[in-house]
């Protein structure tokens, strides 16, 4: 099942068109947009989204959200949910029509979370480390490449998981070519090194994610240390376990990387798994 409802409120009928063709985040992907996981009946982490939605605007230009408007939207669409108990909850906010008059389009849509996604949070993945082709120190000479938001142009994102998909893996951790690590496609990269959990600075040109923010506020309430610190792909080898964090797949485990099988470790992955869900 779908819920769809526009800006303003107004629930809408999912299987009819909603943007016009000359929507320039249908034409060029001039938009940006949030992901957000619901578990009964509860937004999860719905403040730190609706902020990125809002530093996401910024670094594109776009007119600032309407904060208490996306509020009321996300609200119609939980009302309207008779799904499952669990969903992912799209917020997408474009610059609107070529022709128009600068009003953006914004909509908010509930949907159900893809059975991959829900079956690797289980099984876990094989991920390849692809190069990105983008040094960190770019994000501050190259604002225009929009480095560290969530906007619509998520082809390249794509391309990589099909990649992946067709090299015999599930997952991309993309790289540096100065060998740092950044992030996955739609994930953040999380390495757990004893009672320590390491993530790479959003200053290096990744999105600040909203999982990895809950996992390490739940780890340092229970006492771990948290460093967000530049990562190099031979600490991705050497942690005690690799994760990919997201708010659809939580917190995912990497047991297999560029072909070569990682310790296996059940207990820490549900020790993670515990504290994140702590949060709700
Ligand atoms: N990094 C990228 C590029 C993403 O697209 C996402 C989410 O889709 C994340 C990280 C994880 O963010 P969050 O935990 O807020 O879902």
């Amino acid at each position: 099942m779908r819920v769809l409802a526009t800006l303003d409120g107004t629930l809408v009928d999912p299987d009819q068109p909603l943007v016009t063709a000359d929507d320039v985040g249908l034409l060029r992907g001039d938009g940006i947009f949030e992901t957000i996981l619901v578990v009964n009946g509860q937004p999860r982490e719905l403040g730190p989204h609706l902020d990125r939605l809002a530093r996401s605007a910024a670094m594109l230009e776009l007119p600032v959200p309407d904060r208490a408007a996306w509020e009321r939207c996300v609200e119609a669409v939980l009302e309207a949910w008779q799904g499952g108990p669990e969903f992912a909850l799209r917020l997408v906010y474009t610059r609107g029509r070529e022709t128009g008059d600068g009003t953006p389009t914004g909509f908010a849509m509930a949907g159900p979370i893809a059975e991959k996604t829900l079956r690797r949070r289980e099984t876990g993945v094989a991920a390849i480390t692809l190069d990105r082709g983008y040094n960190p120190d770019l994000v501050a000479r190259a604002p225009w490449l929009l480095l560290g938001s969530k906007s619509l142009s998520y082809a390249i994102n794509m391309a990589a998981i099909r990649y992946a998909d067709a090299n015999g893996a599930d997952e991309v951790i993309f790289l540096a070519p100065d060998g740092s690590v950044l992030e996955g496609p739609t994930s953040t990269v999380v390495i757990a090194d004893g009672n320590t959990l390491r993530t790479t600075p959003p200053s290096q040109g990744i999105l600040e994610g909203t999982t990895q923010g809950a996992l390490f506020r739940a780890a340092e309430k229970a006492g771990w240390s948290t460093k967000v610190e530049p990562l190099r792909m031979s600490d991705l080898r050497a942690a005690d376990g690799l994760f990919l964090a997201s708010s659809v797949r939580k917190i995912t485990r990497v047991h297999t990387l560029d072909g070569t099988p990682l310790a296996d470790v059940p207990a820490l992955h549900a020790e993670l798994n515990a504290l994140y869900e702590s949060e709700y």
